[in-house]
């Protein structure tokens, strides 16, 4: 496995088995207190406002931007090296997307890229959504300084990143609005679907608290079209024992990043060529993300040894069949996305992985 939702349970299995049964017995099961709870400990985590549980990460994209007024006729730029899920909430609320390159050394957003595409199209692009992709943040300060400039919303697309830092701030404290996805397999997860927007904006916060329930301020009436997109207090109650892990994990994912490095540095460095982490960041590894010339070659004979890897993504979403002649791409085009797209290979990273299960992985690269 390349990630391990089933040893996260079993990591934490009798506190888990304790909360479902609190949640069982309470009779409670929708936006109850354990909601309440959880929204209340994820935001003094983070040092942010505050947190309202949504859905999953998909829905806390589209409810952020919906917040924002963004809608049909205005642009909002992301990248194209991400989750399909970032660019689908953008179509969900009627807006288009311009996708731009990333930065070839942390796999995040070309700020150089994003001054010229808002240039390009003045007026007409409302938002930005930077993606902390497999867990390093996005250059927030240089990007901030670009929005403001332009009266531009920034939404940080967390979903990868939990716990991850910039100068000692953590991500999801930077942007007007950020995300979070719980899917069981991130680094804060859900044993089923989750999600989270948070923000320092009192009437942001306001926004999206109403639109997660029908745009109910008072039950049954609707004082703005609303959806349904709420965290159960299952999922709730299960994310407030993995929050209380989530430091110590991020941790160990650095341990083991670290010893990947060490191992793969001496015996493979013509086999693949390393992740970076840049000054000044804490990066949280959700990925361990490496580039081969020979990924495939790379990835056949590790499975054929027992290992399984990921391709995180195969096909950069503006190639992608349902996206190609619909998103916009940006002025300096995408080649730094296209090329990676076809080295990258995400070796097994999570934080029950044992040193030798790491050591065993480096040797076979190795002898590759
Ligand atoms: C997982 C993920 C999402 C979507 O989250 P869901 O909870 O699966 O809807 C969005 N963006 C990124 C970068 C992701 O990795």
């Amino acid at each position: 496995m390349s990630t391990n939702p089933k040893a996260n349970y079993l990591a934490h299995q009798t506190e888990i088995d304790a909360a479902i049964a609190r949640v069982l017995a309470s009779g409670g099961y929708i936006l109850g207190q354990e909601v309440s709870a959880f929204e209340q400990e994820f935001a003094q985590y983070l040092g942010v406002a505050h947190t309202i549980g949504v859905a999953n990460g998909t829905d806390a994209l589209h409810v952020a931007l919906r917040a924002c007024n963004i809608g049909m006729g205005d642009m909002v730029v992301t990248v194209s090296h991400t989750a399909v899920a970032t660019v689908a909430a953008i179509e969900m609320c009627g807006a288009t997307p311009v996708l731009i390159d990333v930065l070839p050394e942390t796999f995040t957003m070309n700020p150089a890229h994003l001054a010229e595409t808002i240039k390009l199209y003045q007026g007409q692009i409302k938002a930005i959504i930077p993606v902390h992709l497999y867990g390093h943040p996005a250059d927030m300060p240089t990007m901030m300084d670009l929005a403001n400039q332009h009266g531009l919303y920034v939404i940080e697309d967390c979903a990868q990143a939990h716990g991850a830092m910039i100068n000692g701030q953590k991500v999801g404290t930077w942007g007007h609005l950020a995300t979070f996805s719980f899917y069981p397999t991130k680094n804060l997860a859900a044993l089923g679907d989750g999600g989270a927007v948070v923000t320092n904006d009192a009437k942001l916060a306001h926004q999206v608290k109403l639109l997660r329930q029908y745009g109910w301020q008072e039950k049954y009436i609707s004082d703005s079209p609303g959806l349904n997109s709420r965290l159960d207090e299952l999922q709730a109650a299960i994310l407030r024992v993995n929050l209380l892990y989530l430091d110590k994990e991020n941790h160990r994912r650095r341990e083991i990043a670290q010893l990947y490095h060490q191992m793969l540095a001496s015996t493979a460095s013509r086999t693949v060529s390393l992740p970076q982490a840049s000054p000044n960041v804490t990066h949280v590894y959700h990925q361990y993300v490496v580039r081969s010339q020979d990924r495939q070659g790379l990835q056949t004979f590790l499975k054929q040894n027992g290992i399984n890897t990921l391709i995180h993504y195969p096909m950069p979403v503006h190639q992608q069949p349902a996206y190609r002649h619909r998103v916009l791409i940006g002025p300096n085009g995408l080649a730094q996305t296209e090329q990676l797209c076809q080295e990258i290979i995400s070796l097994p990273m999570y934080p029950q992985l044992s040193n030798e299960q790491v050591e065993k992985i480096s040797k076979l690269i190795g002898k590759y």
